[in-house]
């Protein structure tokens, strides 16, 4: 089954339980200043959980667009090191807007992956929430998985393990606690069962996330009762495609093989030399591609604040490892193209011509100062001490070459090396009392008002400052 059909079959498999298919909403929040990024299919029916807004149906179904790079949901620093994140993906979801609970939303599930996508019980792995007794007793005695692979999963407090079996959106917003469905892609891959300490591994990876939303939770962290106890599921499109295709790694679905194919061919075109198949350089340059095309479809332009910013980080990150892997001029922009190939159809905004027009201006911006600021970078990665890499570097690849913190740390991760980040904190302090002290000195000699608060802050008005290594 090829991506499209594997959407298509689910859109009508909830369509078939009576549910009304709804369009994708864009990536970017419609009203919710909580939101840098849609991250989830729940997203745009936010107020109807709520109780703030009413539809003509109870139950939806969607195949929605996500970004997870940047906020609460950060998957940015995954991709390329495991085989199941990506900052762009697909969300297949059921929603059940006070219809439905948690008897029909586990047994509708079941039945789409055991009697429709056919995969054998034996392989799939459920997680509760710990308290929840309802939820176990339909997995056990309703559907009948047998009680070892049922695994009960607390809210995480102690972060003992990597699952947290209470879902939020953001920091505010609808929640509840969850159960989720892991396939096990078998003992040839690392890792352990999901709430074991191994479980961060690639072996039994998370496919679907069902969440019984009962709360609404306020900024001070109070859990209000929503009016009607509802469900919101995700699964994601390239997690599952995986599954049905056989292969284990999300970069092998039938999409990503002829994205990846692109990426090889526009990057030998470009450099005249040939690329490594096996580069992770590729899947990364593949993954943030899509992002990137669908956050200029849906209208944010490269920048320096907020989900702008984000595009810019994520857009210089590629065009960092096309870099990498030899290329000295514009390539990124020539694979809209590609991802048109696999996706437009589904998606026609991405048609947009001026989709390509954007990318190759951030591009050629870039591309002036890339050469000097690596040149700079491999430096002072080779004088390095201690493994650390001088934070006023950090400071002035970021202030004068364009480079963004986390790519800087993107590269540092490549070599094993760390990065000073309270050196390039002071830095940053440094120009900012600097900016601030000129502002006041021109205005007192009459000279034109800068204003000290549009000094460049894109990296810390990221909603966490989460440049990591
Ligand atoms: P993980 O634990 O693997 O990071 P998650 O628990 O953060 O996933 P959810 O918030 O539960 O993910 O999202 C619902 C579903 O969306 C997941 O079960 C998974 O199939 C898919 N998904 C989540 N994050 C990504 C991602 N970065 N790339 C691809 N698919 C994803
Ligand atoms: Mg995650
Ligand atoms: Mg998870
Ligand atoms: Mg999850």
């Amino acid at each position: 089954m090829k991506v499209a059909d594997i959407r298509r079959t689910f859109l009508n498999f909830y369509e078939s339980k009576g549910h009304t298919i709804v369009a994708s909403s864009p990536v970017v929040p419609a009203h919710d200043p909580t939101l840098l990024f849609t991250n989830a299919g729940m997203n745009q029916f936010k107020d109807v959980f709520l109780g703030f807004d009413k539809r003509p149906y109870t139950r939806a179904t969607t195949s929605q667009k996500c970004i997870r790079a940047g906020g609460k949901h950060n998957d940015l620093d995954n991709v390329g090191y495991t085989a199941r994140h990506h900052t762009f993906f697909e969300m297949l979801g059921n929603f059940s807007f006070g219809d439905y609970f948690k008897h029909d939303a586990i047994n509708f599930a079941w039945e789409l992956l055991t009697k429709h996508f056919m995969l054998p019980a034996e392989k799939l792995w459920v997680t509760v929430y710990a308290e929840d007794d309802e939820a176990y007793n339909i997995w056990h005695e309703e559907v009948g998985v047998p009680a070892e692979r049922i695994v009960r999963i607390g809210d995480n407090k102690g972060a003992r393990y990597m699952s947290d079996n209470f879902w939020m959106m953001g920091d505010t917003g609808p929640c509840g606690p969850c159960t989720e469905i892991f396939y096990d892609h078998g003992d040839k891959i690392q890792g352990g069962p999901p709430g074991s300490p191994e479980e961060d591994g690639d072996r039994y990876i998370e496919i679907w996330n069902l969440v019984f939303m009962q709360f609404n939770r306020d900024e001070r962290g109070v859990m209000h009762k929503l009016p009607k106890p509802s469900v919101d599921t995700g699964m994601g499109l390239e997690r599952i495609a995986a599954v049905l295709q056989g292969v284990h790694n999300n970069y092998d679905i039938d999409l990503f093989k002829n994205l990846l194919a692109s990426v090889k061919r526009v990057l030998e075109e470009t450099s005249g030399e040939a690329v490594d198949p096996e580069s992770p350089s590729l899947k990364v340059i593949a993954d943030h591609i899509r992002a990137c095309t669908f956050s200029v479809a849906d209208g944010i332009v490269p920048g320096n604040e907020g989900r702008a910013y984000v595009l810019r980080r994520i857009c210089r990150r590629a065009i960092r490892h096309g870099y990498k892997l030899g290329a000295r001029k514009p390539f990124f922009y020539k694979l809209v193209d590609a991802v048109r190939a696999e996706m437009a159809e589904a998606y026609p905004e991405i048609n947009n011509p001026r989709i390509e027009k954007v990318i190759e201006e951030e591009e050629r911006r870039f591309f002036l100062t890339l050469s000097k600021g690596m040149e700079i970078l491999d430096a002072a990665i080779a004088g390095s001490k201690d493994g650390v890499l001088d934070g006023e570097v950090v400071f002035k690849l970021h202030d004068t070459y364009g480079f963004p913190a986390d790519l800087t740390g993107d590269v540092c991760r490549e070599r094993d090396v760390k990065i000073d980040f309270d050196g390039f904190d002071a830095a940053m302090a440094r120009q900012r009392e600097a900016a601030r002290a000129s502002a006041k000195f021109k205005m007192a000699a009459g000279l034109e008002y800068t204003g000290a608060d549009t000094v460049f802050t894109g990296y810390e008005t990221l909603e966490e400052n989460e440049a990591t290594v």
